[in-house]
């Protein structure tokens, strides 16, 4: 068993506001992944499926009390061509992202755009789905029509702290259990929160990171919290250049301290991080991320599908040339699971 940090020890270097020591983390966070993961970046083509949405998170832009934004839903063929680019592109994987609605008619389109995009890859494109919460039967019936991995973070795994970001009709019981439903039908299972909400605690971090390891989970999705103007939550923080620089620092200090922790999982280095700084997913990969989602939903529905402001325009050459100058080298043409789901699943 490796050495794992204590608590305090976790809080501690969480709260480092030295600048140079906070590189000293990430440059430490790096060398972990280097010997677990290696240098190698996978890519996620990341498919915003549709922005209709029936929960009303208080952080989220397109949280269905905000009547301002134009709903849109992508049709089968549109999500077929873009899963089709990803894959002569060599991605290797693809992530069908949206609002959570609970439906046959939404079960059944997302099972046809798994039969496409496995016909269309002869099964080999990784399918990693993030639809919110749903039944098993549904979470079973998606598997076996091909998604392999699942991403629900978790948000805050503090229940009072959920409780405060979400009405009180969500329930925190049920996402802990849709996590536990997730690893029964043997998906890769993911989840994560985000960093930097108000109000949140350097103690709620360190508890989160510890149940990150106490659910087993094999993939880790993290990133700052942005402020959305037209949320409960985002509608009076003002998003000045000292606001972006703490919650940047914020977003890669967590990245780095649950690879510390961790190890062996797939960590996203995410575009809220894009949206802080130029280079901001650049930055996460040196600090311990190893998966990078770069978006290829057309220009036209990706303007409407705002959960932050500033999100970031896609340049995915671009993006990927300089992951390459920072010295990473891309996972090309392969679906990157997650090395921990494997030895979970060893006999011990
Ligand atoms: N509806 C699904 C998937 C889409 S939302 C779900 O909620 O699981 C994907 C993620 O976007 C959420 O899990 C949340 O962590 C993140 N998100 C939403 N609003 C955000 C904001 N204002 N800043 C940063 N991340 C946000
Ligand atoms: Fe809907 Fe997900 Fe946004 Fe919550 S975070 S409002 S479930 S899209």
């Amino acid at each position: 068993m490796p050495y794992a940090l204590r608590p305090s020890e976790l809080a501690f270097l969480l709260s480092l506001d030295d600048r140079a020591e906070q590189q000293e983390l990430y440059a430490a966070a790096y060398e972990v992944k280097l010997r677990h993961t290696g240098n190698l970046v996978s890519l996620r083509g990341l498919i915003e499926m549709g922005n209709v949405c029936a929960k009303n998170c208080f952080y989220c832009g397109i949280r269905s009390g905000n009547k301002k934004v134009e709903r849109f839903q992508l049709s089968l063929d549109e999500i077929e061509n873009m899963a089709l680019t990803a894959y002569r592109n060599n991605y290797g994987s693809v992530v069908l992202q949206a609002g959570e609605i609970e439906s046959e008619a939404r079960t059944e389109f997302v099972e046809e755009a798994l039969r496409r995009i496995m016909k269309l890859s002869d099964g080999k494109l990784g399918v990693t789905l993030s639809l919110g919460e749903q039944t098993k039967s549904v979470y079973r019936r998606w598997r076996e029509a091909g998604a392999r991995r699942y991403l629900l973070r978790i948000e805050s795994s503090t229940e009072a702290f959920y409780k405060m970001l979400h009405p009180s009709s969500h329930s925190y019981r049920r996402r802990r259990r849709c996590l536990e439903l997730l690893r029964e039908l043997d998906y890769q299972v993911g989840s994560g929160v985000m960093v930097g909400l108000p109000g949140q605690t350097v103690g709620q971090l360190v508890h989160d990171i510890r149940f990150f390891r106490s659910a087993d989970l094999d993939m880790i999705g993290m990133g700052p919290y942005l402020p959305h103007p037209d949320t409960p939550l985002g509608r009076d923080i003002a998003f000045t250049p000292e606001y972006r620089a703490k919650q940047l620092a914020s977003g890669l200090k967590m990245i780095a301290v649950t690879r510390l922790y961790l190890h062996d999982v797939n960590i996203a280095s995410t575009t809220a991080l894009q949206a802080l700084a130029p280079g901001g997913r650049e930055a996460g990969l040196l600090a311990g991320a190893n998966v990078i989602m770069p978006n290829i939903t057309d220009a036209g529905h990706r303007k409407n599908y705002n959960l932050y402001v500033n999100k970031p325009d896609a340049d995915n050459d671009l993006l990927i040339e300089n992951i390459t100058a920072a010295g990473e080298r891309i996972n090309w043409g392969e679906s990157g699971d997650s090395a921990h789901y494997f030895s979970r699943r060893l006999p011990r």
